[in-house]
C-alpha cells in the first residue's frame, strides 16, 4: 500500500489541491519579548484567512512558559477568533499543578488541550515522572479528561519516540492516549512522505482510525533542524543535506530552496491521500503560506479582528 501511494505521488502534478478538500492548522510557540510578539501576530493575522481547523500554542520545558502560553491562547481565541489549542506537558510538575494549568485553560475558554509528557530539561536526560505528577502522556489525557471535556491531541513519532524500545511499543503507547480519550494525534515531523504512508499503514493495522495529522516543518534554519532533529530521532536523508549545502551566505535562494523543498514533500504527501497538514510555522508565516497555497488553500471570509483591550 505504501509503495502504490509512493508512486502515484511521482505523478502529481504541482499545483494538486482542490479548494475545499484541506484542513490545515498551525503550531505557534509564546513570544519571549515585545519584538517576539509583534513578529508571531504577524504571522497569526498573515495565516488567519486561510481558515485553520485549530492553531496551537507550544508550552516549553518544565512549565517556563506557562503564564505566556496561556497568554498567547487567550489572545489568539480573543482577538485573532481562531480556534486556538493549548500544549501541555506534566514533567516536573504535581498533578495539582498541571491540573490548576488546566482548570484556568478552561476558564480562559480554551477547550482544545495538545497533551505531552514533555523532556528533561538536561537534553537527552532519560525521564523521570514527578513524585506525584502524571506518568506519561496517557495518563496526563485521562486526569485531563476528568477536570472537562476537553478534546485532546496528542504527540505520535513515524519514526518511533527515541524513548521507544520498538515500533511495535511506540503505537502501543499512542492506542493508549487515544484510548484514556485523545481523538487526534499530531506527528513529529519527518521528510520522507514514505515514512509517513508506512506508519499510516502500520496505525491501520493497529486498529488505530483516529486522525494522525502530519508535522510539516518547512525548514529554512537546516543548521537549527538538524539540532531539532537530532534530538527527536528524526532522519535527515542525504539529499536534504545536499541541496542546503553552501546556502548558508545566500538566504534568499536558500528561503526559494526551502519552499521547494516543502511543496515537493506536502504535494507527494497530498498525492498519497494526506488531506491535513499541520505546520510547525515556527512563528514566520511565510514558508507555510506558500506552501498552503500550492495545496490550493486560499483566503476565505475572515471574522474581523477584535481590538485588543487596553
Ligand atoms: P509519551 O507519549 O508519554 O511517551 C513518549 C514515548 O515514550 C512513547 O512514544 C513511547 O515510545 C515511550 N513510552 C512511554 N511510556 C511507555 C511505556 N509504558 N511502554 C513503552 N514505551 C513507552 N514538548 C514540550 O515541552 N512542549 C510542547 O509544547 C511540545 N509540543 C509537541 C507537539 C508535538 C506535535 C510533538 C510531536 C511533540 C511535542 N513536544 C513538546 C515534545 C514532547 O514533549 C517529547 O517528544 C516527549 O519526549 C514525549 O512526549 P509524549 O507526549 O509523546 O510522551
Amino acid at each position: 500500500h505504501a509503495l502504490t501511494e509512493a508512486r502515484k505521488a511521482l505523478d502529481a502534478p504541482l499545483f494538486a489541491g482542490l479548494p475545499g478538500d484541506i484542513n490545515v492548522s498551525f503550531e505557534f510557540f509564546p513570544p519571549k519579548s515585545d519584538a517576539m510578539m509583534d513578529q508571531l501576530w504577524d504571522a497569526v493575522t498573515t495565516l488567519a484567512p486561510l481558515s485553520p481547523a485549530f492553531v496551537s500554542v507550544t508550552y516549553g520545558a518544565g512549565g517556563t512558559t506557562r503564564d505566556r502560553t496561556h497568554g498567547t491562547v487567550a489572545r489568539i481565541i480573543n482577538e485573532a477568533r481562531l480556534p486556538a489549542a493549548a500544549h501541555l506537558t506534566c514533567v516536573d510538575a504535581s498533578k495539582a499543578e498541571v491540573n490548576a494549568v488546566a482548570e484556568a485553560y478552561w476558564e480562559a475558554g480554551v477547550r482544545h488541550i495538545v497533551a505531552l509528557r514533555g523532556d528533561m530539561g538536561q537534553p537527552g536526560a532519560p525521564f523521570v515522572p514527578h513524585p506525584q505528577g502524571y506518568q506519561n502522556a496517557a495518563d496526563l489525557v485521562a486526569g485531563l479528561k476528568a477536570i472537562a471535556p476537553f478534546e485532546i491531541s496528542v504527540a505520535a513519532y513515524p519514526e518511533s519516540h527515541p524513548d521507544s524500545p520498538s515500533v511495535a511499543a511506540d503505537i502501543d503507547n499512542l492506542k493508549r492516549k487515544l484510548d484514556a480519550g485523545a481523538t487526534r494525534a499530531i506527528s513529529q515531523f519527518f521528510f520522507e512522505p514514505e515514512t509517513f504512508f508506512r506508519y499510516r499503514d502500520a496505525l491501520a493495522a493497529a486498529g488505530i482510525d483516529a486522525p494522525v495529522l502530519p508535522g510539516i516543518l518547512p525548514v529554512s534554519n537546516f543548521a537549527q533542524t538538524r539540532k531539532f532533529a537530532a534530538a527527536c530521532g528524526a532522519a535527515i536523508p542525504a539529499w536534504m543535506e545536499g541541496l542546503f549545502d553552501g546556502l548558508d551566505t545566500h538566504p534568499p535562494a536558500r528561503q526559494l530552496v526551502a519552499a521547494t523543498i516543502a511543496a515537493e514533500f506536502c504535494r507527494k504527501l497530498y498525492a498519497g491521500g494526506v488531506r491535513d497538514f499541520h505546520f510547525y510555522t515556527l512563528n514566520r508565516a511565510e514558508l507555510s503560506y506558500a506552501i498552503c497555497h500550492l495545496l490550493g488553500v486560499r483566503p476565505g471570509p475572515v471574522a474581523a479582528p477584535v481590538e485588543k483591550a487596553a
